[in-house]
């Protein structure tokens, strides 16, 4: 991928998608396709078929994906792996069509094992059961991971897959019913902070441990890998450090500025217990993520008083 190169971002008003082409932006690509939804229907395989073939971009980057935290992937299961196989197939199987070499798609950790050895190496792909809270979405991911090797080895694509760690930044989603847990501590913190009240509720026991990675390192690592040619294997972004879900609301307080206590509410489920991918592929390529939690946290924090404070 070079600048003179026409460049899709599907999902380009994602969380994601919208760091991706802030990053491309940036990085001086002056022809960025990044459709919204009023535009392109990213599930609607004709209408997806339609708009490649008419802008015929040389690069895609898959970023469209219904997501959500551990509740809302836990209840509507039906939509998760439906909307998913529904977007991934349609740019995937689209792009193809309209004869796009060059493709990146991206998955999620938790594609993995729930009880996978930590850190998380790509070859635990498919060697044993997934986390049940998001296994539908899971599966979606792992069909499209799937397809992306099948596009290689069949036509000779260059697709390839990432799969980021969980990530959070500007743009995120902070309904606290379907968000993940790093946005919606922010607003638990900062609404506590506000209220006046010491106790700041948090689901499951807080010994559930994540790794966290801010948005706009990923879309930094996406890009850096594209513009390498990178048509290698299945592969792994994250920071390659975690944190407990007490350490992490903890965190979150001194950022907002709050001094309370964490309230459990066990009612709700942990997860799987730890989440901590294996970046040594990505770090021999010459990456790594440059944002400390802090500086993201408060970040994040800056662009949820923008937009809601
Ligand atoms: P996961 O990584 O797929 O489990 O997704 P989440 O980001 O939704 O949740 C991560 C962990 O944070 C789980 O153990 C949750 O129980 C815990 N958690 C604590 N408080 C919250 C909250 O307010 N919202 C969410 N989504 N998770 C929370």
């Amino acid at each position: 991928m070079n600048k003179q190169h026409r460049v899709m971002v599907a999902g380009g008003t994602g969380l994601v998608g919208s760091a991706l082409v802030r990053r491309l932006h940036a990085g001086g690509y002056a022809n960025v396709l990044a459709p919204t939804r009023q535009t392109l229907d990213v599930a609607d395989a004709a209408a997806v078929r339609a708009y490649l073939q008419q802008h015929q971009p040389d690069v895609l980057f898959i970023a469209a994906a219904k997501v959500g935290g551990i509740q809302a992937n836990n209840t509507h299961r039906a939509d998760f792996l439906l909307d998913n196989l529904r977007i991934q197939t349609s740019l995937i199987g689209g792009a193809h069509e309209a004869g796009i070499q060059r493709l990146m798609f991206l998955g999620s950790s938790c594609i993995y094992p729930r009880m996978a050895v930590q850190p998380i190496t790509e070859d635990a792909l498919l060697t044993g059961p997934l986390e049940p809270t998001n296994e539908p979405y899971a599966v979606a991911k792992i069909a499209g991971i799937k397809l992306c090797e099948a596009m290689a080895h069949q036509h000779g694509r260059a697709y390839v897959s990432v799969m980021p760690t969980n990530l959070y930044g500007p743009g995120d989603h902070y309904d606290l019913a379907t968000s993940h847990v790093l946005p919606a501590l922010i607003r638990k913190v900062h609404e506590a902070k506000q209220r006046g009240e010491a106790a700041v509720p948090v689901w499951g026991t807080g010994t559930p441990r994540r790794e966290f990675l801010f948005v706009d390192d990923l879309a930094d690592a996406c890009v850096y890998l594209m513009e390498q040619a990178y048509a290698g294997p299945l592969l792994n972004i994250g920071t390659g450090e975690d944190i407990s879900i007490c350490e992490l609301t903890e965190l979150v307080m001194s950022v907002v500025g709050h001094t309370g206590h964490l309230q459990f509410d066990t009612s709700q489920p942990d997860g799987t217990p730890r989440k901590l991918l294996d970046v040594s592929r990505l770090t021999a390529l010459g990456w790594q993520a440059r944002t400390s939690m802090r500086e993201g946290i408060a970040l994040a924090y800056a662009d949820y008083l923008a937009r809601f404070g």
